[in-house]
């Protein structure tokens, strides 16, 4: 919206930075504080009285209220064609995932879209959804591939996230999941579509560049640990990070291949045992929290987000926005669901949100608010942290800063 060469954004009841480790206890806190930016950076953050002398191009009330880093959102699949509501009243009627999957549903079903989808038509579908992400304050987002599972649908996906990226203003992190599934054609030679995974797309992948992170689904019905190992290491040779989606639907030991890859992110963890958490712990990995689809499945089971954290594990947070188990782009609703469903406090979400995600992702000039880092910033409609998660699935993003420019300025009224 903005063409400013600075910010200077006065009146900040509280300022919660994000600069420290994963809180404890209160996040700390600035009281009436200012920040300023200089082009896409900030160039100064402390208390207002002792805001040096500037003459910035713009000035923003933030009325006394909250203001934080922008979020990160590290696990997303937000570029796929079709609709699949209709399962969603089968599930509610009571179908089973066997039965919406044999009902031709299920991952099959987005596949078949996706691949009939141009990548023109991908880039339209996804933009509003992208816009949706952006307008609860996420500046940054991770995208996966998936729903091509052969080589051309797969660079498709991918170069459509990359135009989504390179149309701002959220930044795309892009991640080929090839091994999100075994396509229908294969199903009776899966051998041969991981060797394709292995040998044909995750090479053309990185040889254009067009993603960071290399990911696989590993569970009963999608891959097998070996599999998945086999891909990923493939993966890593050609540079690309490996990721898991892990321990979802059952312990399949995801966690502690993910630590054996040391993997930047083991994402769902669900079903994570003991033994899984201490292995994330000291291999580094990055537990990656999407509690939306923990919700939308109507799981009886939660990743243990505290006791993740408390073992020492970096922990980071996704909408895990997808046309299967997990339908929204609201953040909001997935803050409060860290808070109730994974047991983290409203300071922990806000941290795995922010600081945490840019960890997970590998981004160190971004989640917290420090002099020099990305000007990427919340003004929240609300005064205090706890506020956020416990004004339940509504957003409080009433003006967000990307790379040092307003890109969302919402009229939503400050709280009282
Ligand atoms: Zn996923």
């Amino acid at each position: 919206l903005t063409q400013a060469s600075s910010i200077l954004i006065e009146n900040i009841g509280a300022l919660v930075a994000c600069t420290g480790p994963a809180p404890r206890g209160e996040l700390p806190t600035l009281r009436d504080a200012a920040l300023l930016t200089s082009g896409d950076r900030i160039a100064w953050v402390g208390p207002s009285s002792s805001l040096p002398p500037c003459s910035p191009d713009l000035r923003i009330d933030a009325c006394g209220q909250l203001v934080a880093p922008g979020f990160v959102d590290t696990h997303t699949h937000l570029v796929f064609a079709g609709d699949r509501a209709h399962e969603f009243a089968m599930r509610c009627e009571g179908k089973t995932y066997l039965e919406i999957a044999q009902a031709g549903g299920g991952i099959a079903a987005t596949v078949k879209a996706t691949r009939e989808a141009s990548e023109d038509q991908l880039v339209e579908l996804a933009r509003p959804r992208l816009q949706r992400l952006l307008a609860q304050g996420i500046t940054t987002a991770e995208a996966k591939s998936g729903y091509g599972l052969e080589l051309a649908h797969e660079l498709k996906m991918l170069r459509a996230i990359r135009r989504l990226s390179l149309e701002g203003p959220v930044e795309l992190v892009p991640t080929v999941l090839a091994a999100h599934a075994i396509p229908v054609e294969h199903k009776g030679s899966r051998d041969r579509y991981v060797d394709a995974c292995i040998r044909e797309i995750l090479p053309a992948v990185a040889e254009a560049g067009l993603a960071r992170f290399c990911d696989a689904f590993v569970e009963e019905g999608a891959f097998a640990l070996d599999e998945a190992r086999r891909i990923l290491e493939a993966g890593a040779q050609l540079g690309l990070r490996p990721r898991l989606h892990a321990d979802q639907l059952s312990d399949g030991g995801g966690a502690e291949l993910a630590a054996s890859l040391r993997a930047a992110t083991a994402d769902h963890l669900e079903y994570i045992s003991d033994k899984g958490i201490a292995a994330l712990a000291e291999a580094h990995v990055t537990a990656v929290l999407v509690p939306a689809s923990t919700w939308f499945l109507r799981m009886d089971r939660a990743a243990p987000g505290r006791r993740l954290l408390e073992a020492g594990v970096n922990v980071a947070m996704g909408t895990n926005l997808n046309p299967g188990s997990a339908m929204s782009e609201n953040l909001a609703l997935t803050l409060s669901l860290l808070c109730l469903v994974n047991s983290l406090t409203p300071a922990q979400a806000l941290w795995a949100a922010t600081r945490g995600g840019a960890a997970a992702l590998g981004l160190d000039d971004r989640g917290s608010l420090e002099a020099g880092k990305r000007a990427d910033l919340v003004v929240h409609a609300c005064r205090t942290v706890d506020h956020l998660p416990y004004h339940a699935a509504v957003s409080h993003a009433r003006v967000v800063l990307a790379r040092g420019q307003v890109v969302v300025d919402s009229p939503l009224a400050p709280c009282p």
